[in-house]
């Protein structure tokens, strides 16, 4: 079977690629799991903006106009008036993704998992797909796009990658509401979740969902370990929480490393976690694969245009741009508060506290440029000489 563009994982990179991608260009979307968008491994944590940029409609995501966070002894609220957080009904938005992906003429094969592949003298990769039954296919492609996030599945077959050794490890709750403020996110950080932060969202159908993550093996402590014993009537009546049923349970792996700027390797690229784009700051991933997914698709289409594959080097280009920098200081900030104990973060919130609402929005984005650090530290340095 003859493909142009293989794309292995049908998650917001490889769906949003292959939405770019003219009709007369033949792309395959293999996907592992029965479904797209299910199980969900994500917590959802968007913005507003940027769901309305891609057109997302509205009721695929709860609009957030409250910040929270905590830490044992500190609290720090923001009212987001320009700046509106947004949590994803994931299974929704990712197969509205792929509605896009198959009208750009996409075949999308579900229950599909990519084992190898190899490079011929042609050019041509051979990969071999399971289909459920345990049956198998070869599919020659002209192009791979490693979208499968972090088991890296195409870079490893090529020898081109290895999977991360710094990973952020996440388990989440999802509730129906009954009681709930349902327009404010929380994050909470200290000696419940050190190594790692939890969350509060509250997310679309009435549903809520309360999680974990930790950097492993910065610590050898499971997510679930900690939310179990963490979900008391007290934990819950200090957010003003009644809950319903549980509907599921959400877990996934994120890699939490350095940005590198290799993403093309000839006519295998990769793009969304599987390049690593994922915020260093809280692991926010989904509208930056969909961004760069979307990107990688158009220079694929203009390779096909004009016969060459030059144009992939403006995509690898476009990604070191918009993550080299941010992701070097948003790297450093990771593993600094890795290291942070109970103490260290009551200072942290305190901090935070006095960010106005777009210095919050630029730290949870890992937006951070020299000037905007350069005002943060001297708003800071402001109001401490202010206090004394
Ligand atoms: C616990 C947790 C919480 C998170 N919270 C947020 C959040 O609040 N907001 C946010 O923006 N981001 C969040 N992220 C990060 C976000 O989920 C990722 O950055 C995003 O999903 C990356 O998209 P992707 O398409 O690159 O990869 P994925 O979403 O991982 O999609 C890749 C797909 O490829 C499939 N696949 C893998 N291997 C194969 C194979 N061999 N063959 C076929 N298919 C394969 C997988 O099943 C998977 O569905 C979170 C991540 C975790 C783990």
């Amino acid at each position: 079977m003859d493909y142009d563009v293989l794309i292995v994982g049908g998650g917001p990179a490889g769906l949003s690629c292959a939405a770019q991608l003219p009709v007369g260009m033949r792309c395959l979307i293999v996907h592992q799991d029965k479904e797209i968008g299910r199980p969900v491994r994500t917590s959802g944590g968007s913005w507003v903006c940027d769901l309305q940029n891609i057109g997302v409609p509205p009721e695929f995501y709860q609009t957030i106009n409250e910040i929270e966070i905590r830490s044992d002894n500190q609290r720090s609220l923001h009212h987001m008036r320009n700046h509106k957080m947004a949590v994803l009904d994931i299974t929704g938005l990712y197969q509205w993704l792929a509605g896009h992906a198959r009208r750009a003429g996409a075949e999308i094969w579900t229950g599909a998992k990519f084992l190898t592949t190899l490079q011929g003298a042609d050019g041509f990769f051979t990969s071999e797909i399971r289909l459920s039954g345990n049956e198998s296919r070869s599919v020659r492609s002209k192009y791979i796009v490693d979208a499968s996030g972090t088991p890296r599945a195409v870079m490893q077959s090529l020898g081109l990658g290895a999977r991360a050794q710094r990973v952020g490890v996440g388990i989440e709750y999802e509730y129906e509401i009954e009681e709930a403020q349902k327009d404010r996110a929380s994050l909470f950080v200290g000696a419940p979740v050190l190594q790692g932060y939890g969350w509060i969202f509250p997310a679309p159908k009435n549903h809520i969902r309360i999680g974990v993550g930790v950097i492993q093996p910065d610590t050898d402590v499971s997510p679930r370990d900690i939310i179990d014993p963490l979900l008391t009537p007290e934990f819950l009546q200090s957010y003003g929480l009644k809950l319903g049923d549980r509907i599921q349970v959400n877990a996934g792996i994120i890699p939490s490393e350095p940005f590198e700027k290799k993403v093309v390797f000839g006519r295998a690229i990769r793009v969304g976690d599987s390049a690593n784009v994922a915020t260093p700051t809280v692991g926010e991933g989904i509208r930056l694969a969909i961004e760069l997914g979307g990107h990688l698709g158009q220079c694929l289409k203009d390779c096909h245009l004009i016969g060459a594959d030059f144009p992939l080097k403006a995509y690898e280009r476009q990604a070191t741009r918009r993550f080299q920098w941010q992701y070097k200081f948003g790297f450093w900030a990771n593993q600094k508060i890795a290291a942070y104990g109970p103490e260290d973060w009551d200072k942290s919130i305190a901090r935070v506290a006095r960010l106005d609402e777009a210095q919050l929005a630029a730290l949870i984005r890992c937006e951070l440029t020299p000037s905007r650090m350069i005002n943060a530290a001297f708003n800071q340095l402001k109001s401490k000489l202010q206090r004394a």
